[in-house]
């Protein structure tokens, strides 16, 4: 497995390189990671943060040969070099927008919206574009079909658990999405976060698994509880998390509400929830 590195591409498969931006934290793991697609004509996947040397590292790898910025989304660890580098290259922007609910990057403008599996392509690769809204409503995976690579921004992260914010992230969406996932070919995943994930199948069954155990346990809290609000059940329902991360475990905990209340199993009551 090649290693995560700053500031430099790293080869991942026959047509995809990585460069990881130096914006590490406990929402962006080892950094946002950047992928170029070609060896050619090329395609960069999630341009990152706007950070000069990551920004640099990205022009200096893909000089003139830059033909399309695409973005898994507008999150701001994710696209907003996508413009400094549009203007520096005349790369075109691809990608889907949504009205600011305070997490877009407004910079991201004038891109060239995609249906689900619209290809984008050339004589060396086809990009699908997968819809997977969950993680928020305008995420795309992209899938680069010769080399059977996945890359999936934030809706498959490695070592973390993807945040979900309501309301235009959904957890209905989110675990929907991960099943259509596993109707295509893949080898590997290839995530906006962390290393290379091996036997995505797997995974993704496992994520599943975890959110559906999590939704239980927010059901059991609940039926033990009779009526809660969102910060009485966090302590209980992520008590095997660092309370440090439970600002972000309401967050995904909403999502789990709101999925439960669309199968009315759950209900709302002013600030409380109830059993349905
Ligand atoms: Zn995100």
């Amino acid at each position: 497995m090649p290693q995560i590195v700053h500031g430099k591409p790293v080869r991942i498969s026959k047509r995809v390189q990585r460069i990881t931006a130096p914006n590490q934290g406990a929402m962006t793991g080892p950094g946002t990671n950047s992928y170029i697609v070609g060896t050619e004509e090329l395609a960069l996947i999630d341009p990152g943060p706007c950070i000069e040397s990551h920004i640099d590292a990205m022009l200096k790898a893909t000089a003139s040969r830059l033909k399309w910025i695409l973005v898994t989304h507008t999150h701001r660890d994710h696209s907003p070099a996508a413009l400094p580098i549009a203007q520096a290259t005349g790369a075109k922007l691809v990608g889907n927008i949504i009205p600011n609910d305070g997490f877009q990057d407004e910079t991201f403008q004038g891109a060239t919206s995609l249906k689900n599996d619209e290809l984008i392509s050339n004589k060396e690769f086809s990009i699908r574009a997968l819809l997977t809204p969950g993680h928020v409503s305008n995420h795309i995976c992209y899938l680069v079909e010769e080399d059977k690579i996945l890359i999936t921004g934030d809706h498959m992260m490695q070592g973390s658990t993807v945040v979900i914010v309501p309301p235009a992230g959904s957890m209905k969406d989110y675990i929907d999405s991960l099943k259509r996932m596993q109707t295509y070919d893949v080898n590997y995943v290839a995530p906006g976060h962390g290393d290379l994930i091996e036997e995505p199948k797997r995974e993704i069954m496992r994520l599943i698994d975890h959110r559906l155990k999590r939704e239980k346990k927010v059901h059991n809290a609940l039926t033990n509880a009779r009526e809660a609000t969102i910060d009485e059940l966090v302590p209980v329902v992520y008590d095997d998390v660092d309370p440090a991360l439970h600002k972000w475990a309401a967050m995904s905990l909403h999502a789990h509400l709101i999925k439960l209340e669309i199968e009315q199993s759950v209900a709302k009551n002013g600030k409380y929830w109830i059993i349905a």
